[in-house]
């Protein structure tokens, strides 16, 4: 289980971090908004930690940035207050859980444990991201309402970027989700590739605003656009 704890204070980010450590998490550390949210949507994360109280972009901002992006990553925001107002903007940007600073690492654990536990429950029957649909049920795709038939390739290629919403996905995760290979070749590239552009133009097309984006380098991403 992975967890990156966004926390600009160095001296709490290191004993979040030996602290979770010890109970046997893979701990990665923001100091940032700006590395938080760059780290959530490239890399794969269980849980997130994030401090609402940081130095440019604040913990709500870059909750809520994430959000819009698509992003499901369950979130835990630590705030220093309890003010009512602070918890509302907390769960209205996102926010799984928040927890009031100061807290006893046992609560903590135990929040963690509750999130984690929700995230791995069966995995969702329907998708979305913006107006795009997915039915896994039923095999039934739709963009604005508007059905779009898929083969069943490409509709488990789809299905894969949507569990992925928001965050850059790599051949190698889409090889072995989708292909159920665990090595990449180029020749599976290649092929990758030619359905990723099949997809494209289904989903894409006819002139409706962007969601599978070339992330050059490293892979595709099926995201909304910031507005
Ligand atoms: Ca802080």
């Amino acid at each position: 289980m992975r967890i990156l704890v966004i926390e600009d204070e160095a001296k709490v980010a290191r004993a979040l971090e030996q602290g979770l450590e010890g109970e046997g998490y893979a701990v990665a550390l923001a100091h940032t908004g700006e590395e938080g949210f760059f780290r959530t949507s490239a890399e794969h994360f269980d849980l997130v930690l994030l401090d609402v109280m940081l130095p440019g972009r604040d913990g709500f901002e870059v909750l809520a940035a994430l959000r819009q992006r698509g992003v499901r990553t369950p979130v835990l925001v630590l705030t220093a207050r309890d003010a009512v107002a602070d918890r509302v903007r907390g769960l209205d940007a996102g926010a799984d859980d928040y927890l009031v600073k100061p807290f006893a690492f046992a609560e903590l654990l135990a929040r963690i444990r509750a999130l984690l536990r929700r995230g791995r429950a069966e995995p969702a029957l329907e998708l979305a991201l913006g107006d795009l649909e997915l039915d896994i049920a039923t095999h039934r795709v739709t963009r604005a309402g508007a059905r779009i038939e898929l083969t069943a390739r490409e509709f488990e290629l789809l299905e894969a970027l949507l569990r992925h919403a928001g965050q850059v996905v790599s051949r190698e995760t889409l090889a072995r989700e989708v292909w159920q290979e665990e090595r990449r070749s180029e020749q599976l590239d290649n092929v990758i590739d030619v359905y990723v552009a099949r997809l494209r133009k289904r989903i894409d097309g006819e002139g409706r605003p962007r969601l599978i984006h070339t992330v050059r380098g490293v892979g595709f991403a099926l995201r909304l656009e910031e507005s």
